[in-house]
């Protein structure tokens, strides 16, 4: 029964939990490759930094990871000096990245052979919700870790939701990025042949509010569009890429992905444009250009 806790991927995300973790009276023992951002958490007496993942390992007998994509993550617990190597057995990882469902099942058979428990958590809120600790998490796995993990979540997040066994938290945010990529997407096509046709967007905005066109994307991003500020936000480069976590799990499931396919080869068209790094409410500007508004 060790007091502190592991933290590994203090990025733009991973920061802000530690952070409020270490508000919230936490001891935290912490990775990552790029160690800079480590010496700035607050609280630095209650923060011990670790040179490698096995250093940290020892020290703690639960885990969150905040890592890129789901190589970092495999790489994080099944890799060379992986936790799978330097865990006890009863260990508990929560991993809060946005990964791949079935890479995430994989990973939990491994650590199911060690004695390890893993929940996936994945989060919706963006950096502001990692911030004001706001954040909404998707949680998957046993009940018993999820009531175990609840305390920690709830000191980073708002609403912390069981989704089913391991993986289905995953599944849930891919579902969400999904729908949200083919709404940006759909509103987009008509807006631009609503004003192509002559409509002043800001009262098509009003009409289809009250209307069944009405969507997440016409209440949260047409603002953005309106202002034409394409600054991010969340951007084209991290959309994409739970798009294409999408498509890999479609293909894994064997569900085709009709609407997600061609949105993705969207997404593409702009960083191929190099406007990756641009807010995803961006994708208009392509039928904008096209129609030749
Ligand atoms: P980020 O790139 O800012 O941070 C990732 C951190 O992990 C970096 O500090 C990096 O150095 C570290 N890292 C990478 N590989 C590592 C390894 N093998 N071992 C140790 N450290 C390693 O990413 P982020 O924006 O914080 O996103 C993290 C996750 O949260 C992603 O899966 C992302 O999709 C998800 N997410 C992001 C947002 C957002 O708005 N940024 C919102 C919701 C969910």
């Amino acid at each position: 029964n060790k007091n502190s806790i592991g933290f590994i991927g203090l990025g733009v995300m991973g920061f802000p939990m530690a952070s409020n973790l270490l508000h919230a009276g936490k001891e935290l023992v912490v990775f990552d490759i790029n160690l800079e951002q480590a010496a700035q958490l607050p609280f630095q007496e209650r923060v011990t930094i670790a040179d490698s993942k096995e250093e940290l390992a020892k020290q703690v007998d639960i885990v969150l990871l905040m890592l890129p994509n789901s190589p970092h993550v495999k790489e994080a617990i099944t890799g060379d000096d992986g936790l799978i190597e330097s865990l006890s057995a009863g260990a508990l990882i929560i991993d809060m990245s946005s990964i791949s469902s079935t890479v995430t099942k994989e990973i939990n058979e491994e650590l199911e052979g060690k004695n390890i428990d893993m929940i996936d958590a994945p989060v919706s809120g963006g950096q502001t919700g990692a911030v004001h600790g706001t954040l909404t998490f998707m949680v998957g796995g046993k009940k018993g870790n999820y009531d175990q993990a609840l305390d920690l979540l709830q000191i980073m997040g708002g609403k912390i939701i069981h989704c089913g066994e391991v993986g289905s938290g995953q599944t849930v945010k891919i579902v969400n990025q999904l729908m949200s990529a083919v709404n940006l997407v759909s509103m987009s096509e008509g807006f631009t042949l609503g004003v192509k046709g002559g409509v002043d967007p800001e009262i098509m905005r009003e009409v289809i509010l009250n209307g069944s066109g009405k969507c997440w994307a016409l209440e949260d991003r047409m603002p953005v569009i309106l202002d034409r500020d394409f600054d991010p936000g969340f951007t084209v480069d991290l959309h994409t890429k739970d798009i294409s976590l999408a498509l890999e799990v479609g293909k894994d499931l064997q569900v085709p992905l009709y609407a997600t396919s061609l949105v993705h080869e969207l997404f593409k068209t702009l960083q191929a444009k190099g406007e990756g790094g641009k807010d995803n409410a961006a994708v208009i500007t392509l039928y904008e250009a096209l129609a030749e508004i």
